[in-house]
């Protein structure tokens, strides 16, 4: 049984030959996910996979919906709402 904070399966498991010829197991830290569009599921620009060490200003666009819609659908969505605000009046 691995120590207790192995246990957990957000770590993976790679194989390490030793240089004395052992098999060992290391655990590391899973690969995360690129940031993709919420609508068109394309991979959104101007972000970064791992935030952790990057500024703040370079994690995602600095725009209403930036790191969660692409420029397009956010350009969309916004138009429409607003031909939708306005048709009634
Ligand atoms: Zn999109």
């Amino acid at each position: 049984m691995p120590r207790r904070r192995y246990r957990t399966h957000s770590l993976r498991k790679t194989h390490v030959r030793t240089p004395g010829g052992r098999l060992v197991v290391h655990y590391e830290k899973r690969k995360k996910g690129i940031p993709k569009c919420a609508i068109c599921k394309k991979p959104l620009a101007g972000t970064v996979r791992d935030p952790r060490d990057v500024p703040k200003s370079k994690k995602h666009p600095n725009r209403p919906y930036g790191g969660y819609l692409c420029a397009e659908c956010l350009h969309r969505e916004l138009t429409l709402a607003i031909i939708e605000k306005y048709s009634t009046a």
